[in-house]
């Protein structure tokens, strides 16, 4: 028998490799498939690739690698699959083995390297964010576009507007609940979310106190690992997980809530990627179990603070990482449409990724780019008056390609407006 191309540790599951059975029901969901039109870049040609390294057919340098890392991570084939076949599983077990095992050109080494350098670090984005002022003041980003090379070109495009009052505000740490509690909670205030969209947390707080929520936001939280996780990087992932567990496990807290699609997503998992750790195990499932995304902790509590009308169309984008990856679809609906006045919308094709994805939009610019311009088109054909989403990362890669014609929230952000009685536009 020949060897196994991937090393030992946790290679994909042969019976998770075995679970599809080549329907190809899961093609028209998938982005890449959409753009090239490529097998092996569909989620059947990839598990096909898996299953050739798994029987050590094909080695994981080359081809392999190339349509892995073109995989957007968005889900969507798992969400279409009807044979239940756990690609995120498959995916997560091989990304790591190519980050171990297939050395990378010098230039792309050094890319990934500072996106992980800089983006878990709040203390260094807000630096950036410095920098990142001063360069929209001189009105450098349009010369850059045209200059750079395309990944620093997209990266520094995405980056949006900062306002450093914003970005250097600390919220507070412990937050009342404005009617007799009914649930304590602990907020992840995230690392981007915290830096450039502090109004997000702010109105998350906002919110959940209205609903008779207590809300802990512990200062010393660090990043929880996501970006990682889904890149691939398995050390940064499992350090980040077990920091991001020990600060939480102390609080008296009912729910640990979750306003970014992809930490939710990463923070969900943590009892699967500590499930081999005796020391980590149980208190990674204890924890995981208790995460929940903003908009379902809200659901669950029928709503007791007023809501004030909005009229307007708005689109709700459905966040790769909190409709595929966690399969949060309703709860976000249901908790826009307490607001009177607001006309909830879909988008035409909903289920294909922005092209944001991660770091995607940065490693991988010019599909990431084709995606951001479709989705750009799909919400300019409904004409909302509004667009929302539940992840900073669809926010800046949908504004890259949209521009400032149609104004952008997260949920959270419309229904504070709602019941504090302020005007969204
Ligand atoms: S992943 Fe699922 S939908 Fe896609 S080919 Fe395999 S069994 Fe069919
Ligand atoms: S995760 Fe997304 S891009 Fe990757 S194979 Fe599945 S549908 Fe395609």
């Amino acid at each position: 028998m020949t060897e196994s191309s991937f090393d030992a540790t946790h290679p994909p599951e042969r019976e998770l490799l075995d679970d599809c059975v080549h329907c190809g029901f899961c093609l028209p969901t998938c982005p890449t498939y959409q753009l090239w039109g490529e097998e092996m870049d569909s989620p059947r040609g990839r598990i096909y690739l898996m299953d050739l390294a798994e029987r050590g057919e094909i080695e994981l340098e080359g081809a392999f690698t190339e349509h892995i890392d073109a995989c957007l991570g968005c889900m969507a084939c798992v969400t279409s699959c009807p044979s239940g076949v756990q690609y995120d599983r498959l995916l997560e077990a091989t990304r790591p083995q190519i980050e171990r095992n297939v050395p990378r050109q010098r230039s792309d080494k050094l890319f990934r390297d500072g996106i992980f350098a800089l983006f878990p670090y709040r203390r260094r984005l807000r630096a950036a964010a410095i920098l990142g002022l001063a360069y929209q003041k001189l009105g450098l980003s349009k010369v850059a576009e045209k200059v750079l090379p395309p990944r620093l070109a997209a990266a520094q495009a995405l980056l949006p507007p900062v306002r450093l009052r914003s970005a250097f505000a600390k919220l507070p740490r412990r937050v009342r609940a404005r009617t007799p509690v009914r649930r304590r909670v602990a907020l992840l205030s995230g690392c981007v979310q915290d830096v450039f969209f502090h109004d997000v947390n702010v109105a998350t707080q906002r919110v959940l106190a209205a609903e008779g929520c207590e809300v802990l936001t512990p200062r010393e939280q660090g990043c929880c690992g996501a970006l990682g996780l889904h890149a691939g990087r398995a050390d940064h992932a499992t350090a980040r997980a077990k920091d991001t567990i020990a600060t939480f496990e102390k609080l008296p807290v009912d729910d640990i809530v979750v306003n970014v699609a992809g930490c939710g997503s990463s923070m969900k998992e943590y009892g699967a990627l500590l499930a081999d750790d005796p020391e980590w195990a149980r208190r990674a499932a204890a924890f995981s179990a208790k995460v929940k995304d903003i908009s379902e902790v809200l659901a669950d509590l029928s709503p007791v603070a007023e809501r004030h009308p909005i009229t307007a169309k708005v689109a709700y984008h459905d966040a790769c990482h909190l409709g595929h990856a966690q399969g949060v679809r309703q709860a976000p609906r249901k908790v826009l449409r307490t607001i009177p006045g607001v006309d909830l919308v879909d988008l035409p094709e909903a289920e294909l990724c922005c092209g944001s994805a991660g770091i995607y939009n940065m490693v991988q610019p010019e599909p990431a780019a084709e995606l951001g311009e479709r989705k750009a088109g799909n919400i300019r054909a409904v004409k909302p008056d509004l667009l929302v989403t539940a992840n900073p990362g669809c926010l800046l890669q949908i504004r890259r390609y949209l521009g400032d014609e149609i104004p952008m929230l997260h949920p959270v952000q419309l229904l504070a407006a709602s019941i504090e009685g302020r005007d969204i536009r």
